[in-house]
Order: structure tokens, then sequence, then C-alpha cells
């Protein structure tokens, strides 16, 4: 790590914006474009506004919740210009663009902004400079290509059960600035942080922050893997107090040793192996901290135990052991006691679609994990059950997936392919599982579930999981993962009650 005393978390070639590092510094005059009218940037605009920045709000798209927002901020007499042609140049005069996270750093606009030497923030380093002038909740910062979600919430609960007023934020939970502005201010924010968000950012200073995993994802988005790993590393840069790493993931290990961080600030690891010095990790079922105890040579504390992760579940899936190692160190770093994360991941409830147990039916197991939409993601879940009949398949965004078949080709018992590239994952399994036997269901109207689920369970035998972790995105064949989610539970459900009524879930 790159350490300075005197890291400058305001950092900003440009004069003029140097000083606006809070919000009741001078924002007055200021000539600002906001780029998109959706959430983030209509919250953006009325900020600026209320500040006495002088805001045009360009928006490709005019659907009616635009037009809504349009005709708000027209009241209030700020500049909306609608329609795609607003979106070629930057209006003269303009000091700074704020961007909305829909637009790709080579946006016609952003690139006109650049060749002007027009600086561009996205909407997290807008909040982090409207957060108040002194006393402003610290930020722990979360990124990673997977398990961003369920740290930050991990987190959130365990600052919770620790008595602080925390709250998760940013790609997840209330939106950041609305967190910032909140009239009854927060002790702490537990921000995730997408790398669309990361790339923009530049003076974020978290006091300890974490990039859970690293693996190909978004590379037509960032324009190439070293970009997207780019946007990654950026969560380190200025933490004060923890940099927190995956030491079964060399990646993550590199980008806290290339970051620039406040003098002081520490490298911790987490693994699911044992933990040496300075990591958290796995003894026998017990979550362990040999980072925040004293004798942190010869001893360790105690955190939680494997079955504080549990909840209703029949078992907890090695990455989310992972994901709480994670959470508890950022937590930990932050000062909050051992009891308090054991009782903040004894309350934590995960997220709809992640490792779900929908129901058994016949001593099958059915497991949605509709989130699982790269392959990372579903290595992860597959690679949690001994025998497995996967449902896999949708966008695979570019995505390659033949190392994740050969890695988890012989726990599989069968698969049933969905959605536009399953050819890909077909090819895949022809080389790396010659002999597990494949269904192709090539129907891409939302009612065949019933079909999938009902040759999923043809292919289980008693004791095996039916997974659907796709490994891709489902927009080809629904509205979203969790729609997708929802239709093979409903399914399920379905098979269910066929097969001699209401199962357990
Ligand atoms: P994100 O917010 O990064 O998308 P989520 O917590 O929502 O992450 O989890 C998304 C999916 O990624 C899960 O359904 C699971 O399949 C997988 N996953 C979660 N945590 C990890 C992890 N630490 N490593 C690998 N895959 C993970």
């Amino acid at each position: 790590m790159k350490s300075s005393e005197d890291f400058d978390p305001s950092y900003e070639p440009r004069q003029g914006l140097r000083r606006l590092t809070h919000r009741d510094a001078d924002w007055s005059g200021l000539r600002i474009l906001v780029a998109g009218l959706g959430i983030s940037g209509f919250a953006a605009a009325d900020a600026l506004w209320e500040r006495g920045a002088l805001v045009t709000v360009v928006s490709a798209d005019s659907t009616s919740a635009i037009e809504d927002r349009a005709q708000i901020l027209a009241i209030l007499e700020v500049d909306v210009r609608l329609g795609p042609e607003h979106l070629l140049e930057v209006p003269e005069g303009t000091e700074l663009v704020v961007t909305s996270p829909g637009f790709r750093p080579d946006h016609p606009l952003l690139l006109a902004a650049a060749e002007r030497g027009i600086p561009v923030w996205g909407e997290v380093e807008l909040a982090w400079r409207m957060r108040a002038q002194s006393g402003a909740a610290p930020w722990i910062t979360v990124t990673g290509t997977n398990g961003k979600t369920t740290t930050v919430k991990m987190l959130a609960c365990i600052l919770g059960a620790a008595g602080l007023r925390a709250t998760s934020a940013g790609n997840v939970g209330t939106p950041l600035l609305e967190a910032v502005l909140h009239p009854d201010p927060y002790d702490v924010l537990a921000v995730e942080l997408s790398s669309f968000q990361l790339h923009w950012q530049r003076s974020v200073a978290p006091v300890a922050s974490v990039c859970l995993n690293f693996a190909p994802d978004h590379i037509d988005w960032h324009g190439s893997l070293e970009e997207y790993r780019r946007a990654k590393a950026k969560v380190y840069e200025g933490t004060r107090i923890a940099c927190v790493y995956n030491v079964q993931d060399q990646a993550t290990e590199q980008m806290v040793r290339d970051a620039d961080v406040v003098q002081g600030c520490r490298a911790i690891g987490f693994t699911l192996g044992l933990p040496g010095p300075s990591m958290l990790g796995l003894v026998d079922d017990v979550l362990a901290d040999r980072a925040f105890v004293e004798q942190r040579k010869t001893s360790a504390a105690e955190l939680a135990t494997l079955a504080d992760l549990q909840g209703d579940s029949a078992s907890v899936a090695p990455h989310n052991v992972a994901n709480a190692l994670a959470a508890a160190a950022l937590a930990r770093a932050y000062g909050v006691g051992p009891l308090s994360v054991r009782d903040g991941l004894r309350a934590f409830v995960p997220d709809p679609h992640r490792i779900a147990d929908v129901a058994t039916v016949d001593g099958v197991r059915f497991i949605d994990d509709s989130k699982a939409t790269n392959p990372h993601a579903a290595a992860a879940s597959l690679v949690s059950f001994e025998h497995v009949v996967w449902i896999a398949g949708g966008l695979l965004k570019g995505a390659d997936v033949d190392a994740l078949v050969q890695s988890v080709a012989d726990r599989l018992r069968g698969v049933v392919l969905i959605g536009a590239d399953r050819q890909q994952i077909a090819v895949a399994l022809m080389r790396h599982a010659p002999d597990v036997p494949v269904v192709d269901v090539p129907d891409t109207d939302t009612g065949v579930m019933d079909l999938v689920v009902a040759r999923a369970g043809d292919l289980a035998q008693r004791g095996d999981v039916v997974l659907l972790a796709p490994a891709a995105a489902s927009m080809d064949m629904f509205d979203n993962y969790g729609a997708r989610g929802d239709a093979f539970a409903e399914a399920v459900h379905r098979h269910a009650s066929r097969h001699g009524g209401p199962a357990a879930s």
C-alpha cells in the first residue's frame, strides 16, 4: 500500500471544484449538467438546485416517470431538455457533468465532456461531497464481482446490532444522496458500490473497504477486463483504517498492495481456511478473528459459528461464510465488538433469489439462486452442493462458461438448459461432461418453467439438489432475475402439489 500522511480526499485538478467538499460549500452559480433523469439524476438535480447551482438536465428518453420529474424540475426553473438530440454536446459554459449510472463512459456526451476537459462525477462522488461539513457518517464500502448485496446487508445488521444508526446504501437499499442528506443523520453507512459507480469515483475516503472477489463481468460497459479491474480497485483508494481483501483471491490482495491509502491503514485478509495473523477465517465451525485482537500472533477471538449463519436453512453455502467473514472484518475495523458481530449475523435475512430453499419434493431440494447471473456466481453456488441438477442459461453477456463447466462437471447429475445462449453451455458440457444427461428447452415463453422443473425433477435422485443458478442474465425471457426466480418457485410449488401435497419451503 502506498500511504501518505497528507492523503487529500478532495483531490480535484480544477481549483473551482476543489472547495466543494461538503454540502455547505459555495455551490451557487456553478454551471452543472446532469445527464439522465432517472431516480438518481433527479435527486442530483434537486440537491444541486437547492444549493444554488445553475442546473441543466438532459435525458434521451421521455417516459411518463421522466416527464413527471421534468415537470417538477421545470417548476423550480431547472433547464430540462428531453430528447436524444440534447445528448450530443455539452452546453456552453458547463463546468461539471454529473452522470447517471446508465451512461457508459464512451457515451458521446461524456466523450464530449472529456474532450473539453470538463470533469465528470458519478452519483457516488456527488453524494460524498454532499455530506455535512463536520460529523458526517463515515462510509464502509463494499464491492466485488459477486456477494456485494449480501455482504453489505450483513454489515448493516452487524452495525445495527452494535446499537449504531446504520443503513445499507448505494447500489442497494437507500439511494446514497438520500442517505447522506437524511434529516436524522446516520452514524455510519454500509455502502455497496458497483463497478459502474466506482468508475466515476474520485475522492471517497472510506473508513474500511473491501473488494470481495474479482472475475470477468461487465466487459461490454467498461471496454476491457483491465478497465473493469481498475474500477473495482478504486474501492480501496483513500481508505483510513482497513483494506479488507480475499486471501483466496489474489487479484484483491494485489489491489490492496497497489492502493493509495491513509497512513496507518491496515491490510486485513479473510479466508475460508485457518486465519493467519491480521486475518479472519474459519477454525472448524467458528468464525475467528486474528486481526482485531490484542495478541494476534498467538490468539484469536470467536465471533460466531456456522450455525449462527444458517437461519432456517439446511446448510450455509461457503460463499456466504466468506461474505460473513468480510462483513465481520469491516465491522471489527470500525470498532464493533464480537458479540454484536454474532447478533448481527444471526439477525441477517438473505434477499430473495440468493440460494433460497423453495421446497423439498420426494427428497429433492429445489433451490432458487436466480441472482447467479454470471459464471463466477454460478460456480460458487454449484460447489455448495454434492449432487446437482443444474438449470442454466440465458444471456451470457459474452462470458465464457468453459472453465465453470469443467470445474463443476463431477457434481452434475443432469442439466436443463434454457434461454438464448444455451448452445454455448451445451458445447462446454459435451466437452467436459459428456456423460451427464442434458435436456434442451428451446421455448422462451415464461410459462416454460413448469416443463423445466418437471424435467429437472425427473433427472434428480433422492438427496439431490435442483439448482436454478443460470450463470446468465434473464432478460431474454424475463423482466429480470427476480421474475425468473418467481416463475421457478411457482412452478416448483405446482410440481410439489402434483407430487403429494404441500412441501416444506
Ligand atoms: P451482488 O450484489 O454482487 O450481485 P449478491 O449478494 O446479490 O451479490 O449475490 C449474487 C449471487 O452471487 C448469489 O446469488 C450467489 O450466486 C453469488 N455469490 C454471492 N456471494 C458470493 C461470493 N462471495 N463469491 C461468489 N459468488 C457469490
